[in-house]
């Protein structure tokens, strides 16, 4: 399964996120924002998320992030997702699935 270099700036707040684990939007959602090496790479990823955005500006190419959101919920999703990107660094969908896959046992 193809891995992605993902590097995370830690768990903040942000508008106009739906939650990558139940796809519920509220408007302030807990987030993270994960660099990704490129346009092409981030828009990949963005399709393993629910709810998650590229924030691709043209003027920085090389400053590219993905918000990913979670609800008051999920938080500890979002807690567990950022400690898997920050400790394993390269991801796959796999990964991210294993970090949703907890949320059916329940
Ligand atoms: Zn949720």
């Amino acid at each position: 399964m193809k891995e992605i270099k993902l590097y995370t700036r830690g768990i903040g707040q942000e508008f106009g996120l739906g939650c990558f684990v139940c796809g519920i939007k509220q408007k302030l959602m807990n987030n993270i924002s994960v660099f990704v090496p490129s346009k092409e790479e981030g828009e990949e990823v963005e399709k393993w998320f629910k709810g998650s955005y590229l924030d691709f500006r043209p003027r920085e190419p090389n400053w590219i992030q993905l918000k990913i959101g979670a609800c008051d919920k999920h938080k500890d999703y979002l807690t567990k997702l950022n400690t898997l990107i920050a400790s394993k660094i390269n991801i796959s969908k796999e990964d991210v699935d294993n970090v949703c896959k907890v949320e059916e046992k329940e």
